[in-house]
């Protein structure tokens, strides 16, 4: 079988979901004799090539030659996946998209007029078409492995699309929300993690993101009756998938 050729690429990120790559550790050698890794900016020092079989991409956009960057790898790949949080969702950097910029970096560096960056992060599937994302922050190691794997022998990927509750009941973990009455953002985040917060007794806040047909309404509801204030519970979401749920709750309010 041909090995094909795959580039890991990074945008505006903290190169977590690349140390998840890293992490594979023994599988990762069983992957190259998949693919060839041409390119992976944390781990090899190598020039881009001209074209890539599959470009693995982190990060959200949050820069002028970011926009130009991920046009340039769409145009390089033949399949183009998201990795990540940031990459799917706009990370945790999407949090500026709806507060005054000027302030946010005021706060955070000693010389803000350094700092050139957009209005907003955004994901990669608002600049370029995407062939499939992965989502989790970090992204699940083995759940990339399952796609790359599935990819070259042309079968769909074995990758959860339900909500974390069905993970809680698989493991017959106990629900915080309904035995200890927290907050937890399980009945509206993809599975993922194999539900590792409420393993340890704490609610999910959300790093898989909001899972397909998520009702949020729902669980705001669920939430005002545990006496949470409104801007608390949308707090909750405010972190890496911040953009994704609140336009799942925007979708839901039209
Ligand atoms: S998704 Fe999370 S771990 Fe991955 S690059 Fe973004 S912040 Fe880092
Ligand atoms: S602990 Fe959270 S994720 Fe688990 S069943 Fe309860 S609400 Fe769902």
């Amino acid at each position: 079988m041909k090995r094909q050729r795959i580039g890991i690429f990074k945008l505006a990120s903290c190169d977590g979901c690349q140390l998840a790559v890293l992490n594979l550790n023994e599988e990762l050698f069983d992957l190259a004799e998949l693919y060839d890794i041409a390119y992976f900016r944390e781990a090899l020092n190598r020039s881009p090539l001209k074209q890539y079989d599959i470009a693995l991409v982190e990060g959200s956009v949050t820069t002028e030659r970011q926009k130009k960057e991920i046009i340039e790898i769409r145009e390089r790949a033949r399949f183009l996946m998201t990795i990540g949080a940031c990459a799917t969702a706009g990370g945790i950097q999407a949090l500026r998209n709806w507060a005054n910029l000027a302030e946010f970096k005021r706060q955070v560096y000693p010389s803000p007029e350094l700092i050139s960056v957009l209005p907003t992060s955004t994901p990669v599937s608002e600049h370029v078409y995407i062939d499939y994302e992965l989502w989790g922050c970090p992204v699940d190691a083995e759940a990339l492995s399952e796609t790359l794997v599935s990819l070259m022998v042309g079968r769909r990927p074995g990758i959860p699309i339900y909500s974390l509750c069905m993970d809680c009941k698989i493991k017959g973990i106990p629900c915080v929300l309904v035995s200890q009455g927290d907050p937890c953002l399980g009945p509206v985040t993809r599975a993922g993690c194999g539900a590792l917060c409420p393993s340890f007794g704490r609610g999910c806040f959300g790093c898989f993101g909001p899972k397909e047909g998520a009702n949020i309404d729902a669980l705001m509801h669920r939430f005002e009756d545990l006496k949470m204030a409104r801007k608390d519970a949308v707090l909750l979401m405010d972190k890496m998938n911040t953009y994704a749920y609140r336009r799942t709750r925007l979708e839901q309010d039209h």
